[in-house]
């Protein structure tokens, strides 16, 4: 199939920042990227794309398809090979040309978000944000809250808010990927209150900035940055447009080899003829999978994104 939409579920499992990279805003050095209009935080696909594009180059052996592509300070930049699936799913960019790829990664966006609460933790959405993901017809009065079974007073504290309760929660259609203790502890406010309760629940942390030449901490160089809660859900779409239909399909990795050419070290890139691959890659989606994979363990940030944090893949869903 040449046209997809892959849809996954994922949980943030540590803190999660992805900054703009301004300036100082309101409480916080470093605040994370937010969406225009509802004011809750996402995490760009072009974050996203860049770490799932690095991860799955290292693990395919080729570092040089890694990241931004332009050659410079000694860098190769991208191998634009048709042999090389890294180029052929994100595409490349050469000293002379750029080349699309054939997937587009969406912004990961808020499903569920984790509050305190008197009663231990729980997960709070609104309408909207259920609705963007296809669970429609929910409803909720301003200012109040809809929930089943977390408790039997008619109230209950999100953060330092006090929201009344409006009835039971009735919530079908939620994805495969959502623990039971989680799916019983969903608290459904209106769109406006659920800006309110995420901006003032993120987490703020405070850390010292190290000089990267001494290893030292630098002196009075606190900052403190905005991040998006530990068991936080969000989805994002993949849409993978192979018009092409000629995926090198690969078994192995990169072999690399360096040889000597009048008396300089020449890199020669041989594809699919090195180390056996955990799995065999055969489509532009499992390229994304396998780099996704490791978001799990390193986090969306390094290799030049800005932005930290390890994020787990809950489930494939449909979308
Ligand atoms: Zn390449």
């Amino acid at each position: 199939m040449s046209f997809g939409i892959h849809r996954y579920l994922l949980m943030t499992v540590d803190p999660v920042h992805i900054g703009t990279g301004g300036t100082r805003l309101g409480r916080v050095d470093l605040s994370i990227v937010r969406e225009p209009g509802t004011n809750l935080p996402k995490i760009p696909g072009t974050s996203f794309s860049g770490a799932i594009r690095a991860y799955a180059a290292y693990r395919y052996g080729k570092r040089r398809c890694a990241g931004q592509g332009q050659p410079r300070d000694g860098r190769e930049g991208h191998c634009a090979q048709p042999t090389c699936p890294i180029c052929y799913t994100f595409g490349a960019i050469t000293g002379e040309r750029s080349y699309s790829g054939v997937v587009s990664i969406g912004d990961a966006r808020l499903l569920l978000f984790p509050v305190y609460s008197m009663v231990g933790p729980v997960w709070v959405t609104s309408p909207s944000t259920l609705e963007d993901f296809g669970i429609t017809g929910q409803t909720v009065a301003e200012g109040k809250a809809k929930w089943s079974n977390i408790t039997n007073q008619g109230h209950l504290n999100l953060g330092w808010l006090m929201v009344e309760k409006e009835g039971d929660l009735g919530l079908d259609g939620l994805p495969q990927g959502i623990p039971e203790q989680v799916r019983q502890r969903i608290v459904l406010v209106s769109d406006t209150l659920f800006s309110q309760v995420v901006n003032s629940n993120l987490e703020v942390r405070t850390s010292v900035s190290i000089n990267p030449e001494t290893g030292a901490a630098e002196e009075g160089a606190l900052f403190t940055y905005e991040a998006i809660p530990r068991a936080t859900f969000l989805w994002m779409d993949v849409v993978v447009d192979d018009y092409r239909e000629a995926f090198p399909v690969t078994t192995k990795q990169c072999q690399v080899e360096k040889r000597q050419e009048n008396g300089q070290t020449v890199k020669v890139y041989n594809d699919n003829a090195g180390e056996d691959l955990p799995q065999a890659w055969q489509t532009p989606a499992d390229v994304i999978a396998a780099g996704l994979e490791w978001v799990e363990h390193l986090g969306i940030g390094g290799m030049g994104t800005r932005g930290f944090g390890r994020i787990r893949k809950a489930a494939e869903v449909q979308p």
